[in-house]
């Protein structure tokens, strides 16, 4: 077997999370890291880690098998991924729900053509959390399923919320709301409201001069991001923000549970808790890269999402050690 060569691009808390997952992975190695900035400006945690200016990926390269793209959803993502999977085969973890059927199609028109495979919207949640939610409807067609988030920072969140007009620095944090989940598990299937399973809490630094009150209208005001919840906005000092939330835990629960004959109920339960949100999709999205060489050597090009990646090619092992020693 040859090594799988990875290229990752923006080094963010995402692409320091893929440098150390790449680490752990003896069939894979690190190619180095593709910035907007000045490559002399970004200090990776390895040392031996080579830095280049991202315009480095115009010239004809035969030293990446995949590219991890580590940008923001927001803004970099929608660029990125349609532009780089025209000449790379590429992993992302756009986490923009309401918008991945608009973000595939155009990944799509990019690697189609030329011969790419682009593994789309990796990661938890999309990615392993999407995964569970698909089993187990499948497995028990009669039922409800409900996923619930936190408490945790989002990335997703904090980075839309960094990109407003105003906001020097903050964080997000998504709360699940725990009677919802008793109920849930206790099998009454409640209908919930977006509302009612979660609520959002927001800690912002003010830029110099920037009006509180304007800034937090347009954070609560954010179509898909913030609007449908229950948001709640904290003005804190930058001494607070580096003081109190600096951690990044994430996690959450997909919970599903229905019935198979009338009375019999049944539950399907998944948790992740997270002590670094980044660290475990970075590792996430190196398991899929491993896929994505791998579907491209066999010819399976186009945009993919975690459905269309079947799960024995996420592992090392071999089809044959999978057979003999996993199932
Ligand atoms: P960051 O804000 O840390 O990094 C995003 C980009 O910003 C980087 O790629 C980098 O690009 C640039 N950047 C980073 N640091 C600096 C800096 N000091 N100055 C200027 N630019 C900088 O975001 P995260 O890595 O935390 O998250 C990225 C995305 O991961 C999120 O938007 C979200 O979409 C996704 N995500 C998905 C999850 C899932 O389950 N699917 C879970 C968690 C995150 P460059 O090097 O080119 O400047």
């Amino acid at each position: 077997t040859t090594q799988i060569r990875v290229g990752i691009v923006g080094y963010g808390n995402l692409g320091r999370g893929v440098e150390t997952a790449i680490g752990l992975s003896p069939d894979m190695s690190l190619t180095g890291v593709f910035t907007r900035r000045d490559p002399a400006s970004v200090t990776t945690v390895g040392t031996a880690t080579e830095v280049f200016a991202i315009d480095e990926l115009d010239r004809d390269r035969d030293d990446i098998d995949v590219l991890i793209l580590c940008g923001g959803s927001r803004s970099d993502l929608p660029e990125q991924s349609p532009a780089l999977a025209a000449r790379f085969s590429i992993v992302d973890s756009y986490d923009n729900h309401a918008h991945i059927p608009e973000h595939f199609a155009a990944v799509d028109a990019a690697a189609r053509p030329a011969g790419t495979t682009a593994v789309i919207s990796t990661g938890w949640d999309p990615g392993l959390f999407s995964l569970n939610r698909v089993f187990s409807e499948a497995i028990i067609p009669q039922g409800a399923t409900y996923t619930f988030w936190g408490r945790g920072l989002s990335q997703g969140h904090s980075d839309a919320l960094r990109r407003v007009p105003g906001v020097a620095g903050g964080v997000q944090y998504t709360l699940p709301s725990e009677a919802a989940m008793e109920r849930v598990r206790a099998g009454e299937h409640p209908d919930l409201s977006t509302r009612e399973r979660h609520t959002r809490e927001c800690f912002v630094v003010l830029e110099e001069g920037a009006d509180a009150e304007t800034v937090r209208a347009e954070i609560v005001s954010m179509p898909d991001y913030f609007e449908p919840y229950d948001t709640t906005v904290h003005f804190i000092s930058a001494q607070e923000l580096e003081r109190d939330h600096q951690g990044m835990p994430h996690g959450g629960f997909v919970i599903r549970s229905g019935t198979t004959s009338p009375g019999t109920q049944q539950v399907i339960e998944y948790q992740l808790a997270l002590e670094s949100n980044p660290e475990f999709t970075a590792s996430v999205l190196v398991a899929y890269a491993r896929a994505a060489a791998r579907m491209n050597r066999a010819g399976v090009v186009g945009a993919q999402t975690v459905y269309d990646v079947a799960p024995g090619l996420l592992s090392p092992l071999s089809p044959e050690q999978l057979r003999a020693d996993y199932l």
